[in-house]
């Protein structure tokens, strides 16, 4: 066998070592920053040892926005879709064809208390728009307007086949009870080929949490306390990368004559959802499931939800009118309540 160059050993030898002296130094650095798209907050801290990525986890969820999930800005894949996809088969890309055929399972198996398609009801209602401060007066829809939007919905009015969907005439698609979910969910693929190590970051009512913290200690995520928007209930404690939504009467509301018109709508009814709670939060490993089954389990209401969530693998927190609190078993040991 030919003999190995000294000098090549002693470069391997140096190498090495350098590789390990840099590792050493190459501690993780924590970048943190806080911007507004989809209508929300975005919050972030990320732990990296190469550079700060918080721009670009930004701009990757104004593309989201801009370019697939928005129903109201034209020429994005879903508003294309609620144009032309009436009655003819119109394309999907790979990615939304994904994430409909989920929140078509969860429409169905959710008995329709989730639906992907009540973008003619919630275009009625207007509760996004209507609860802004200068708004001015508030309208309420008639039976006869609610009746008719609730004819041009339905998730078994979408047909998904060969990569393609049609809408029966009428129906258009509201991907706003998952879209901040799907943000995470985006978001934790572009994390993967970076370098960072750990990162909570917050779209509206979902939240990310992935990798690890420098010191090693669990994440702690904040859970609103609905009945005072100002503090906290609790925290969850996770390790590793979880998908955490919320979902609220508190979120986006009007009140007329002391009845709260909330964001989250019964389509059994048309009418903002009363099932007793008042929050409803899901962990679970995908972003686009914990929003939409958030949504779900709040029309739902407790016993119901609780059935839900557990048939996705789901964990979840209710949190009733009177400020009661109902977890599901795996979250027992991880939320920390407040103290008093
Ligand atoms: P969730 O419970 O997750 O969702 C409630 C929302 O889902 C409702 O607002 C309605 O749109 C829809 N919905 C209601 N009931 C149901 C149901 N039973 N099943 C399925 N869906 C239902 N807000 C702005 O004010 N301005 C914006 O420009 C804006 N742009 C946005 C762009 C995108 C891509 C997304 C995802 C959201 C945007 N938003 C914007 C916020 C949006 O309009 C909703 O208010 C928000 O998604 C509500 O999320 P949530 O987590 O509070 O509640
Ligand atoms: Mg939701």
């Amino acid at each position: 066998m030919k003999s190995v160059p000294k000098i090549f050993i002693k470069s391997i030898v140096l190498l090495l070592v350098l590789s390990i002296l840099t590792g050493c130094s190459r501690q993780p650095v924590s970048y943190t920053a806080a911007d507004i798209a989809m209508g929300t907050v975005i919050n972030q801290t990320i732990y990296t040892v190469g550079e700060d990525e918080t721009g670009n986890i930004t701009e990757l969820i104004r593309r989201l926005e801009e370019d697939t999930l928005s129903w109201r800005i034209p020429g994005s894949e879903v508003a294309r879709i609620n144009l032309s996809a009436q009655g003819t088969p119109a394309g999907l890309s790979e990615e939304l064809w994904e994430e409909l055929l989920l929140l078509k399972a969860v429409s169905e198996q959710s008995g329709g208390a989730f639906d992907f398609t009540l973008g003619s009801l919630t275009g009625l209602w207007n509760i996004d728009a209507q609860a802004l401060p200068d708004a001015g007066e508030i309208r309420i829809p008639t039976e006869e307007e609610i009746s008719l939007a609730l004819n041009r919905s339905g998730y078994e009015k979408v047909v998904l086949e060969d990569g393609c969907v049609t809408l029966e005439e009428g129906v258009r698609l509201d991907l706003g009870a998952a879209g901040k979910g799907i943000a995470c969910d985006r978001i934790g693929d572009y994390l993967r080929g970076t370098d960072i190590s750990g990162a909570v970051i917050s779209v509206g009512g979902s939240v990310l949490t992935y990798g690890e913290k420098p010191d090693g200690s669990p994440w702690q995520v904040g859970i609103i306390d609905p009945g005072d928007t100002s503090r906290l209930l609790g925290t969850l404690s996770l390790t590793g990368e979880w998908y955490i939504s919320t979902s609220g009467d508190y979120e986006r509301y009007v009140e007329v004559e002391g009845i709260r018109y909330h964001h989250i709508l019964d389509p059994a009814s048309g009418y903002p959802a009363h099932s007793g709670l008042h929050s409803v939060t899901v962990v679970c490993d995908s972003g686009i499931l914990s929003d939409a089954l958030s949504t779900a389990c709040f029309v739902l209401g407790k016993d119901e939800g609780m059935a839900l969530a557990s048939l996705f693998g789901a964990e979840v927190l209710f949190v009733d009118e009177e400020g009661n609190i109902f977890l599901s078993e795996g979250l027992e040991g991880i939320f920390r309540r407040m103290e008093e």
